[in-house]
């Protein structure tokens, strides 16, 4: 039962060997009620195994978890989940699956019909009579979410919902992510960052079976983004400004990149926590090289920046590092 306040899932060193693989090697994690939460990290991360032990499909080694305050395998009627790979009955219409689905919680008739009506209409399915093998991955996805939420559970697993999917499937199936927000918990892994960006309040960045950063979104990316970047694109050659910009004091690091193809002009990224600096002398020592600027541009850090911080392979990173000071936690 679920206890008052009781977080929708906590997770305290939880550790998963296969055999010499250690798929999970002490994770803590803790999911706040009503929020959509990214889970993110790179292959055999542990995102799965995660997601399977909170179903109660895979016993863990180490640690503990709970949802709602109890054990998984007690909480099962309350988890809705939609695996990576769903499987489905081509031949029924979605209806009918997720009258299926519905029956194997036992629900009385009327509020399993209540509950597919509301689930048709949500998932943009409602007036569609074609049966499933004729579906797009975008409405299988939005069916398996639907399916997944016919026993109305308060907390949603989703094992990369969006991936395969094109920008107008991904879309849909995010919408129907956000519009659970503050009804039901939603745990979902992804590999698309700016996914998280766009529907998730909270993320935790798994990488080699730990979590390396976790929390509010906004406050893992204050955390970890880094310093702001500014783009600067020139007419011509930037050699000559790259030199000056070294010798300035507000200037941390200076990066090629590359021009978009129509324009020809050099790229420079500036690192620097200084962009009130970098507006007033940029175009100055433009102006003094008698260069033209095409392009000055502050880019606010990116999710991606983060992930690439916090888990992109370094010839000088240890194959397990330790966990962040902040917690391997949330
Ligand atoms: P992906 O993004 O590729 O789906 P993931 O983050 O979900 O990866 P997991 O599937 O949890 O990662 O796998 C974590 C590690 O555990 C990997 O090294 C994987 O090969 C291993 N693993 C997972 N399931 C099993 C299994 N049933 N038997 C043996 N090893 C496994």
């Amino acid at each position: 039962m679920t206890e008052g306040g009781a977080p929708a899932v906590e997770i305290r060193g939880l550790a998963k060997h296969y055999g010499p693989v250690r798929a999970l090697d002490g994770i803590d994690l803790t999911v706040e009620r009503g929020s959509v939460f990214g889970f993110v990290g790179p292959n055999g991360a542990g995102k799965t195994t995660t997601l399977r032990v909170l179903l109660g499909l895979a016993r863990s080694d180490a640690g503990s978890v709970r949802v709602f305050g109890g054990e998984p395998g007690t909480m099962r009627r309350r988890i809705g989940f939609l695996p990576d790979v769903p499987g489905y009955y081509s031949w029924m219409r979605a209806d009918e699956f997720l009258r299926f689905a519905g029956s194997l919680f036992s629900l009385d008739s009327d509020t399993l019909e209540a509950r597919i009506r509301a689930l048709l209409d949500m998932s943009g399915l409602g007036g569609v009579s074609t049966r499933i093998g004729g579906y797009s991955r975008g409405m299988r996805q939005r069916l398996g979410i639907a399916q997944a939420l016919i026993n109305a559970p308060d907390l949603l697993l989703l094992d990369e919902p969006t991936s395969a999917l094109d920008p107008i499937g991904r879309k849909d199936v995010l919408d129907m992510i956000a519009e659970l927000r503050g009804r039901t918990t939603v745990l979902f892994s992804t590999h698309i960052l700016g996914d998280v960006e766009r529907v998730c309040d909270h993320v935790a960045v798994l990488d080699h079976g730990l979590v390396r950063a976790a929390g509010p979104l906004d406050e893992v990316m204050s955390r970890h983004a880094g310093a702001q970047r500014v783009v600067v694109q020139l007419d011509g050659d930037a050699d000559v400004l790259a030199e000056r910009l070294a010798g300035e004091t507000w200037v941390d690091a200076i990066t090629r990149s590359e021009p978009p193809a129509s324009d020809g002009g050099d790229v420079i990224e500036i690192a620097t926590d200084d962009i009130p600096r970098a507006r007033r002398r940029v175009p100055a020592l433009v102006a003094e090289l008698d260069a033209g600027l095409v392009r000055f541009e502050v880019r606010q850090p990116s999710l991606e920046d983060v992930f690439v911080s916090l888990v992109a392979p370094d010839p000088g990173r240890a194959e397990r590092r330790p966990a962040e000071s902040e917690g391997n936690a949330r």
